[in-house]
């Protein structure tokens, strides 16, 4: 792509390294953007720059949060003994989308695979069990997507928690098989955290 501009080739080079914008649409977008009123880009610039340097995770279930706490993890009348197992934000909002839970969450930031080479220091797990031993949680509901990861990721959890007293179920499925959480839709996703069943049930299928 020839370009009549250093800055020009440099604003659509940025915008193509987003996932699944090739060269052709960064064009697109950048030509849009010159063509809204500056105050436009403004915006989006100072919202990128605002995510980079404002945004923290909850230091108790590492959801991302504006605050050392989430609002979720900071409300009263959330119960905390009971503890969502997630693998990242996009299932906590799906989850709440349905209006139909009321614990608490713990976002592993991502799920176990060998392949693209996460291992289980690479998440979360470790200060969930940590949770755990403090005695402060009663039920951990594992909700991950169920292909082969999150399926490995459950069961890598559920032997660390072998020998503590805590309840663990997992989400009942209306999702078939390798469907991802975010895309369930609300009243099966619902549900399913309603009628959750005791993981042991789950290994025997
Ligand atoms: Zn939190």
């Amino acid at each position: 792509m020839e370009f009549s501009s250093k800055l020009l080739e440099q604003a659509v080079y940025e915008m193509s390294q987003l996932p699944g914008i090739g060269k052709r649409t960064a064009l697109r977008l950048v030509l849009h953007l010159l063509q809204q009123p500056e105050a436009q880009t403004e915006q989006l610039t100072e919202a990128l720059t605002g995510l980079r340097t404002g945004i923290k995770f909850c230091k108790n279930c590492h959801n991302i949060s504006d605050t050392e706490l989430c609002e979720i993890c900071a409300n009263p009348n959330r119960e905390s003994a009971i503890v969502c197992v997630v693998e990242d934000v996009r299932d906590v909002m799906a989850i709440e989308n349905t209006s139909q839970y009321r614990g608490h969450y713990h976002v592993l930031g991502g799920k176990i695979s060998p392949l693209d080479g996460i291992g289980p220091q690479d998440l979360t797990i470790y200060s969930l069990i940590e949770k755990v031993k403090s005695g402060a949680i009663e039920e951990i509901i594992f909700a991950l997507s169920s292909t082969m990861e999150g399926d490995t990721t459950n069961f890598y959890i559920y032997r660390q928690l072998e020998g503590l007293n805590v309840k663990t179920s997992t989400i009942a499925r209306g999702i078939a098989v390798g469907d991802e959480l975010e895309f369930a839709d609300e009243v099966t996703l619902g549900r399913s955290i309603l009628n959750r069943i005791p993981f042991e049930n789950s290994l025997k299928h």
